[in-house]
């Protein structure tokens, strides 16, 4: 409820913009044209519909649970719609118009949107189903299967003791004594619920939208040929021909090379593992190895977790790195150490358990480690060479419209190391797709990215940090806020939330904002769409905001706390 208020507050902050609300129906119409048009095009299949475009993230998750009524009756076509020509003529002088190798996020929506412009496309995924090993990754990708997905569901299972402990403050009484986490229930429960989107995906998503896909490994021989090696245990190869090829293989975990790395653990095999570790070890200071460490302290694991730099969140907003670790520090049991790595990791005789070596000489005992130190390309079985096919350490650069240095090779997602997010693969593939089989001129467009760090409390960003806005624009306010939320005042929690803007003055547009609270990831995306559109302070300042909200605060930070003129700060 709370969270629906503050995104219709943030909302209301659009449409109070008329100049920006004119912008808002522009791009609206554009989208529903796009959409209808892609579905006049579509002869009775599941086209891109703007519902049902989260395929392969977190948000298609809970598209996926439409009924199929829903979908249908928003995506089928008229008979006066079937007899359209579609804008693609397929080759056929190959096997396919297009194989995609690769069926998580960025390589399922490029399919889709190109089998619905008329495209014959053939989509390779190395499993149908999650979590065996060495795939781990599935159809629909890490984001469902060893990703976004089940890490959400890992969060919110971590946040009930937080807010059982708190429901004393409000009256109920001994909520904590019978408390217990079954380890085993929710992997079950999980596991399901994956299993469940794998057969949406392979059956439903791609069949209906008329792609074709093989379970195997994709790899190049030459520029227009793609070769197929069976994952069923028989290593068969065949070979397809290609109009075009798309490389969308995402990322995979990367560990140090230290004596007994082989004995941690990264987020593939986290999701997997039989039992809870009752003591952890999580190395790293991305928003993986953060938000591992709040799940797992959470629910009830020992936490030590080990970053070799000063502070977590390299690239984030310094104040929201600092509010971080307050919070951290305060209200959870996670022992955060700084400037350490492990040097060495040994197996001990005894119970199985690992001793952690540190650069400081400081030994941990414990019963997992967890290494999220990085990922990188997954391109080593590619055979990209027999193509020409750049690639720069383990990802592969493309220009603005996803093609590699190869003109009819293509790459999308986290292989390309742009920003690796689901949402942002989800674009990439589609503006290819719009862009090859569609006949429209649509480069990727990374501009103002919102994102979410799913940490207690989250992290909600969209725009510039202050240190970004200053180097490039010399001249900016920065407005900040910091208070205790209405919901943690009343049962004394020492629990703060930080919300920040950044404001260009020489235009007055809203060139960041940062927020550090409940629920910042649902704000934030209403936030995102205001900036997307250019919104000014003074836009913001005469939305009337939504009481009692903490994202009215948004809305009511009237005086800039400090500005900087030509590079310098200037405390008011
Ligand atoms: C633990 C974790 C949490 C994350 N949380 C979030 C989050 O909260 N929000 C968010 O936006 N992003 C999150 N991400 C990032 C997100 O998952 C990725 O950005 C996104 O999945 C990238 O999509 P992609 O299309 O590039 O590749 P992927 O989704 O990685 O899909 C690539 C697929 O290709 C398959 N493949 C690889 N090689 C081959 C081959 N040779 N032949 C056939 N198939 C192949 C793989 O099995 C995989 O299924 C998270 C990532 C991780 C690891």
């Amino acid at each position: 409820m709370k969270l629906a208020k503050n995104m219709t507050s943030l909302f209301a902050s659009l449409v109070a913009t008329s100049k920006s609300a004119t912008a808002f129906s522009a791009a609206k119409r554009s989208v529903l044209s796009s959409s209808s048009s892609s579905t006049a095009q579509s002869k009775l299949r599941l086209v891109p519909s703007t519902s049902f475009l989260g395929a392969g993230s977190a948000a298609a998750a809970a598209s996926l649970s439409l009924s199929s009524s829903q979908l249908f009756s928003s995506t089928t076509t008229t008979d006066d719609d079937a007899t359209k020509k579609l804008p693609y003529e397929s080759d056929p002088n190959y096997d396919y118009d297009m194989v995609v190798i690769g069926g998580g996020s960025g390589g399922v929506r490029a399919s889709r949107i190109a089998s619905g412009y008329g495209a014959k496309v053939l989509l390779l995924e190395g499993k149908y189903q999650h979590g065996i090993d060495p795939y781990y990754s599935a159809i629909g990708g890490t984001c469902v299967n060893v990703g976004c997905v089940p890490k959400k569901l890992m969060v919110f299972a971590s946040r009930y003791p937080a807010v059982i402990a708190e429901s004393q403050g409000y009256g109920w009484q001994n909520p904590t004594d019978k408390a217990t986490f079954s380890w085993d229930d929710f992997m079950e429960a999980k596991n399901t619920e994956i299993t469940r989107l794998n057969n949406v995906y392979s059956k439903f998503v791609l069949a209906n939208a008329g792609v074709e896909t093989r379970e195997g490994l994709g790899r190049l021989n030459g520029p227009n040929t793609v070769e197929i090696q069976a994952t069923d245990g028989t290593q068969d190869v065949t070979s397809v021909s290609a109009k075009h090829i798309l490389i969308a293989v995402g990322g995979w975990p990367f560990k140090p090379d230290i004596p007994g790395a082989d004995l941690a653990i990264t987020s593939n095999e986290i999701f997997y593992l039989d039992k809870q570790p009752k003591k952890m070890v999580i190395v790293g200071g991305g928003f993986i190895a953060l938000e591992f460490a709040q799940i797992m302290d959470g629910l009830g694991t020992d936490v030590t977790l080990m970053y070799r730099g000063d502070l977590f969140l390299r690239g984030f907003d310094m104040d929201v790195r600092q509010h971080l670790l307050e919070e951290m520090s305060r209200n959870t049991n996670i022992d955060i150490q700084f400037q350490t790595t492990p040097t060495e990791i040994v197996q001990n005789n005894d119970s199985g358990s690992l001793t952690v070596t540190t650069n400081k000489e400081t030994t941990i005992v414990c019963d997992q480690v967890l290494m999220a130190t990085g990922r990188k390309g997954k391109i080593d079985t590619l055979n990209l060479e027999t193509a020409g096919v750049h690639h720069e350490n383990s990802f592969i650069p493309v220009d603005d419209y996803s093609r590699t240095n190869v003109e009819n090779i293509y790459a999308v997602g986290d292989v390309t190391d742009r920003i690796a997010l689901t949402p942002v693969a989800l674009m990439e593939g589609h503006s290819l797709a719009d862009t090859v089989f569609g006949g429209l001129d649509r480069p990727s467009d990374h501009a103002d990215v919102a994102s979410t760090v799913f940490t207690t409390p989250e992290i909600g960003t969209v725009g510039l940090s202050e240190e970004d806005a200053v180097a490039q624009l010399q001249n900016i306010a920065v407005y900040k806020t910091k208070f205790k939320p209405m919901a943690h005042s009343f049962p004394k929690t020492e629990a703060y939330t930080l919300m920040k803007l950044i404001v260009d003055t020489t235009t007055d547009k809203v060139v960041g904002c940062h927020i550090v609270t409940d629920g910042a990831g649902e704000m934030t995306q209403g936030v995102a769409i205001a900036i997307k559109m250019g919104a000014t302070k003074s836009d913001f300042d005469r939305t009337i905001g939504i009481h009692p909200t903490s994202a009215e605060e948004l809305v009511t930070m009237r005086t800039p706390s400090y500005t900087y003129v030509d590079g310098i700060k200037i405390e008011e």
